[in-house]
């Protein structure tokens, strides 16, 4: 086997060091109703994300420790304590349920780039009860409209610049009621404009936080649109009771833990793992206002001393592509845990990540749908570079045949999970009769293919939509572009099933070179014999096409959708959420 598999004892003295005790007693005593009752509030039904994550900690000795590390792009620094976080938290509250007349359940909607403001206004309107709704700051006007038109928000927080550039949509959402502008740049503003900085400075520091139920609607995170259309998935206030188990044995922090989520809060994991889950841990979590660059992140890592580092696919692989000398000018001596999620992980990256951290990335699989971690490989399991790992305790995963039958390991299918975990989603805002049709047999259906191993570990096969029949071949696009990625010239891979006469569909393959690679037909070849030797002659690209970059969304996932489609000529869909900078 080509790949080292990564076994405990090795694991261990890469001076990962979990508490192997600890994680058997969790396995022995695992139940979601005693951790609700452990996070709740006055009474076992009622709980708030809010509280939890920052209130909780106000009569421990957290008081006063850094909760949020943030860094400009400019390298500016500010700091920030679970004290400080929860008075200027109940100070928005103040502003949302006084000035602006926000009530329980509205929805507020945030527009803004990666800035404190965002951490402190999510948290004040959970405490007010309302509903969140982040937005990736790079999504253009129609994207914006599209997802406060559907969930009919009543606020909007952005900046100047962000509202410059949806100044026209405005007018055209009826229920939107104000527009609250944080203005760090300073930018000249309207006389009349609702002024972040202004009202916060008028506001009381105290609010009782509203005592929502565990039920209570507290977010609406719109999917990330690799399949179609964004849907709007409903999490409830009981759901930080997997963020913060999910944050604690998969993520393993620690109280003394620097952590460094790299997602945006406009994508789940940016809430989920960007805020709740590393908060109501008690951890310090570090933030870096801009975006990728191999640089400025291997920089980062080593300045901010990071010890947990959760990140993704795409990043993993520009990192790789950036080259191995890099990495070489600085030190990870305090980095002790690595994981990623998003996408398929790809083998080679998981032995890129031992070479040049001295650890494996620790894969792990969820949706927006689900909330939180439901499959991972946990620090005290043998990572198996390629598979997402083992279900969560309390999570029941199985793979089901086409007419919802459960199959037995080893057997390819739909992989689904027992609903019923506190961070499951509730509904598609406005839209519960898809949400309805994504259960059957007593299952949620993910939309995603995969198998369960002899030993339980689970392996991602593709989306349901991707799958790839090539003369009577079912081939998993993932498969294919994890190959490609190990060619010395291929930097990123997207596969495709092309419809073909004879045999139904070819495998199709666009891909974008690494630095100082040209394109050729002798690399073609070299490339489609390089995927038949390692795979099978049916699941060598037919047709390689060189792109510069692949189409992804704003989470970085490749849009195969998106290839297909152009390369078919046929309608794009949505593309709201393609990263097109
Ligand atoms: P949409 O539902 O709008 O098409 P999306 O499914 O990409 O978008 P997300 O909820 O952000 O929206 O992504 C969840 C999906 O990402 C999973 O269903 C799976 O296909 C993929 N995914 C996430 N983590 C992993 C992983 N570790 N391995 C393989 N695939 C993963
Ligand atoms: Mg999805």
């Amino acid at each position: 086997m080509k790949y080292s598999t990564i076994t405990k004892d090795s694991f261990e003295q890469h001076a990962v060091k979990p508490n192997i005790q600890d994680y058997h007693k969790m396995y022995r005593e695992f139940s979601w109703d005693k951790i609700s009752n452990d996070l709740s509030w006055f009474d076992k039904e009622h709980i708030n994300i809010a509280h939890v994550a920052i209130d909780a900690h106000l009569e421990t000795d957290r008081r006063n420790k850094k909760a949020l590390v943030w860094e400009s792009k400019k390298g500016k620094v500010e700091e920030y304590t679970f004290l400080e976080l929860s008075r200027l938290s109940n100070k928005f509250a103040n502003v949302l349920v006084k000035e602006l007349g926000v009530q329980k359940g509205d929805r507020v909607f945030f527009f803004l780039e990666r800035v404190p403001e965002i951490f402190i206004a999510i948290l004040g309107t959970l405490k007010a009860g309302a509903v969140i709704g982040p937005l990736f700051s790079a999504f253009g006007p129609d994207a914006v409209k599209d997802r406060l038109a559907d969930s009919e928000a009543k606020v909007l927080i952005t900046s100047p610049a962000l509202k410059k550039k949806i100044i026209e949509i405005l007018p055209e959402l009826p229920a939107l009621q104000k527009v609250m502008l944080v203005n760090r740049e300073k930018a000249p503003v309207d006389p009349d404009d609702l002024l972040y900085e202004k009202m916060m400075s008028n506001a009381s520091d105290s609010f009782d936080t509203i005592k929502t139920h565990k039920e209570d609607y507290a977010i609406i995170h719109y999917t990330s649109g690799t399949t179609g259309k964004p849907k709007g998935a409903v999490h409830v206030h009981g759901a930080v009771v997997g963020h913060y188990t999910t944050a604690k044995y998969v993520l393993d922090l620690h109280a003394d833990d620097i952590y460094w989520c790299t997602a945006d809060p406009g994508w789940v994991t940016g809430t989920s793992y960007g805020m709740f889950g590393p908060w109501s841990n008690g951890v310090t979590q570090v933030v870096y206002e801009g975006g990728f660059s191999a640089k400025y992140w291997y920089g980062f890592l080593q300045r901010m001393k990071v010890t947990v580092w959760y990140t993704a696919p795409t990043a993993i692989r520009m990192l790789m592509k950036s080259g191995d000398e890099l990495p070489n000018e600085y030190c990870f001596d305090t980095l002790r845990y690595m994981c990623s999620v998003g996408e398929p992980l790809n083998p080679e990256a998981v032995v890129w990540g031992e070479k040049i951290f001295g650890k494996a990335f620790h894969d792990n699989w969820w949706q927006t749908e689900t909330g939180a971690i439901m499959i991972a490989n946990y620090p005290i399991l043998d990572v198996n570079p390629g598979s997402m790992g083992k279900p969560f305790p309390g999570i029941e995963p199985t793979i089901l045949d086409d007419d919802y039958n459960e199959l037995p390991p080893g057997k390819e299918g739909n992989l689904a999970l027992k609903p019923g975990w506190p961070s499951m989603f509730r509904t598609y805002w406005k839209n519960d009769a898809i949400y309805q049709s994504r259960f059957k047999n007593g299952w949620y259906i993910t939309g995603d293919k995969a198998k369960r191993d002899e030993n339980g570990y689970f392996w991602f096969m593709s989306r349901a939509d991707d799958v790839i029949n090539t003369a009577g071949h079912l081939v998993g696009p993932f498969e294919v572009e994890s190959v490609l990625i190990e060619h010395p010239a291929v930097g990123e891979a997207g596969v495709i099933g092309k419809p073909d006469p004879i045999v139904m569909e070819v495998v199709k393959a666009f891909v974008s070179l690494k630095d100082g690679y040209e394109q050729s037909e002798e690399l073609k070849h070299d490339i489609q014999k390089f995927v038949k030797k390692r795979l099978s002659s049916a699941a060598s690209p037919r047709e390689i096409e060189f792109l510069p970059t692949l189409p992804k969304t704003r989470s970085g996932k490749i849009m195969r959708r998106l290839l297909k489609a152009k390369e078919l000529g046929l309608p794009l869909g949505d593309t709201s959420t393609i990263d097109d900078d």
